[in-house]
């Protein structure tokens, strides 16, 4: 075992890790529980208590057949209950194995419909959650919650409804019919639960504590994996196997070592009960055992007394230890519960219609936004796309061109200003009708792991084959597509990875171009595309940015060139408007941005037709 794990920080922050926002206690959790997920399925709950009900009496009523086997047949020679005692314990003990069965497989189901029911609630806040806070979160935390949280939630429910019900009932019933078999006898056997009770509820801080930390580790080794998987070709092409290996082995430790202290803790409650009870049945069977020498107690009430306090032993230790059990489960509820209950910020308005795009003009009025308080990204932005045109938004790094996608697509709401399409405030508008007047391209196109045809399709799940296939005939698709074995139905492979970025981008176009939205949203899709690939998609490009109002990022002169309007923007304010050659001759920050962006060799005056980078880059190296 690594001996310094504890005092080397997590290689991971969790500083922003909103998952454990909940600080429910345990009394709140299991609460929530029986309201929200047991009580809609009270029958089958009720029925399994019954049934373990009906175990529990079979249980109880066992140490009283011992009582009679014992003074009716070993002392009074009574033959009859020589037959009926057997008859009577062979019914018993069937009854309590189809009782058990039905208890277990109810609970059971109980367990695991939790689980499914905590799942389907965690992804859909997962998928209607803010962008923001989806960012700033590590997916590997959520697919440990998803996979471990739950489960430790499972366990623990179903910890709570056996402690509860068949073993508190056992318990009851078994006490019950000590105080009525001697009530002398029984106070002696019971006296030292209170004290157990006790030492118990101290022990489960500690559980509580190492849970938490077991998960977080737990989802720490969850980010590493994602992250290590998804970067895998950095982590080998800098030869940082060993370093990651190695960090993975901090974080494993770390969990074993946070795992090992709550189960430690938990271990020993087991221990702790038992020696208590054990003095006190101890004392009882003295006490028995002193009476039956020098008192009235019959060998049967002893017996039957015995048998009662043994039965007792086990369901006693589950109920009493039930407190630090629970730990893992209250810890797990609470990061699954931080998911459940997220507030989201872009919420729809009461009351809200559905945008009505007639002709497709876009308005951005003194927009203010920031992602983070302080740190203004758009300052008092006013830009107009009228109905069919296409602009194009220029500018360094960080000034803000990909939060005005943001923003048009209502993934965040600006702070002061508002955003019309055709007059009509987004924000007044409901979510998906805004989010489905536009279509998004993006600079690395987003493919799932199924079908070409599925991720075509993705978004318009009702279009017909022959609208499929003509989107992918009109993205300049359809040929390479028919070319794999298998066509359209052509699995992509995880993100795409089984294509190539040229081709991954055309499925893009396609998928755009069947969805068929009145607004394009373009991010350079051809930016990260070698001139030959672009080449090859421009007249995808072309055909898909037809009749339509565009905005479009712009990276490339090409695209530039494209525009009707270019908008140069600078630390979130719009600094110059204006056509390609009306900019190139006013020698402003689009001509500083030319030079060390789009290459800068081609900026001639306009009157000599400023030609595209990549020529005037082909010309010069000719
Ligand atoms: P690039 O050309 O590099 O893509 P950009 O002009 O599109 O840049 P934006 O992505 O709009 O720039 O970012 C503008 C600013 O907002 C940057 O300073 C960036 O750090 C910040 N920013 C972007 N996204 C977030 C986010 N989700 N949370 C916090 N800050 C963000």
């Amino acid at each position: 075992m690594v001996s310094n794990v504890f005092t080397e920080t997590s290689s991971i922050d969790r500083a922003d890790d909103s998952l454990q926002v909940t600080h429910l206690t345990t009394w709140q959790v299991v609460r929530r529980l029986v309201h929200d997920h047991l009580m809609p399925r009270k029958k089958l709950l009720f029925s399994s208590f019954a049934a373990m009900g009906l175990s529990a009496l079979a249980t109880a009523s066992l140490p009283f057949l011992m009582q009679q086997a014992a003074d009716e047949v070993f002392l009074g020679k009574n033959e009859m209950m020589l037959y009926l005692l057997p008859v009577l314990v062979v019914v018993l003990v069937s009854l309590r194995a189809g009782a058990s069965y039905f208890s277990a497989v109810g609970q059971a189901y109980i367990g695991n419909r939790i689980v499914a029911d905590l799942r389907v609630e965690m992804f859909e806040r997962l998928t209607q959650a803010d962008l923001g806070w989806l960012q700033r979160t590590h997916s590997g935390r959520f697919v440990t919650s998803f996979m471990n949280d739950v489960m430790a939630i499972r366990e623990a429910a179903g910890l709570t409804i056996v402690a509860l019900g068949q073993n508190g009932l056992n318990v009851i019933l078994l006490t019950g019919a000590m105080f009525y078999m001697d009530w002398r006898l029984a106070i002696f056997a019971v006296i030292t639960i209170p004290g157990a009770l006790h030492i118990l509820g101290r022990q489960r801080r500690k559980v509580h504590v190492s849970a938490t930390k077991t998960f977080q580790e737990t989802g720490d080794l969850g980010i590493l994996v994602a992250q290590t998987l998804t970067g895998i070709r950095v982590v080998k092409a800098y030869d940082r196997e060993q370093h990651e290996t190695e960090r993975a082995k901090r974080i494993i430790d770390r969990t074993m070592e946070f795992l090992m202290r709550a189960v430690r803790t938990k271990a020993s409650s087991g221990p702790i009960v038992e020696a208590l009870t054990g003095i006190g049945f101890a004392a009882g069977i003295f006490y028995g055992g002193y009476q039956g020498i020098h008192g009235t107690l019959t060998a049967g009430h002893f017996m039957g007394f015995v048998t009662a306090a043994m039965l007792m032993y086990q369901p006693m230790k589950s109920v009493a230890a039930l407190q630090t059990l629970l730990q893992e489960g209250v810890a797990a509820a609470n990061r699954v519960f931080g998911i459940i209950d997220l507030d989201t910020r872009i919420v729809e308005k009461p009351g809200a219609q559905p945008l009505d795009v007639t002709a497709g003009e876009i308005r951005f009025d003194d927009v203010t936004f920031s992602y983070r308080d302080g740190e203004t990204v758009l300052r008092d932005l006013s830009l107009t796309v009228p109905a069919g045109k296409r602009i194009a938004l220029v500018g360094p790094s960080g000034a803000g061109k990909s939060t005005v996608l943001n923003l048009l697509l209502r993934f965040y709401d600006p702070q002061a200003g508002r955003v019309t399409v055709d007059g009509q405030n987004i924000e007044d508008c409901t979510i998906s009708s805004v989010r489905l007047a536009s279509a998004l391209v993006t600079q690395e196109p987003v493919l799932f792991d199924d079908t070409i045809r599925a991720n075509i399709m993705y978004g318009s799940e009702g279009a017909s084959e022959e609208q499929v296939l003509a989107a992918a005939k009109a993205a300049v698709a359809h040929d390479f597509i028919m070319a794999f074995p298998k066509g359209y139905d052509t699995p992509v492979g995880e993100a795409g990875g089984m294509l190539s970025g040229g081709q991954r981008q055309r499925i893009a176009f396609a998928r755009a171009m069947l969805r068929d939205a009145p607004i394009l949203l373009l991010d350079e899709p051809t930016s990260s595309l070698d001139s030959e690939s672009e080449a090859q998609i421009q007249d995808a490009l072309d055909g898909l940015l037809k009749g339509r109002t565009v905005v479009m990022i712009a990276h490339r002169l090409s695209t530039v060139k494209k525009a009707d309007v270019i908008h140069v923007m600078e630390r979130g304010r719009i600094v110059e408007s204006g056509t390609h050659a009306e900019l190139v001759a006013r020698n402003g920050a689009y001509a500083r941005l030319h030079r060390t962006q789009f290459g800068g060799d081609d900026i001639v005056p306009p009157a000599q037709d400023p030609a595209d980078a990549e020529t005037a880059a082909k010309a010069s190296s000719a």
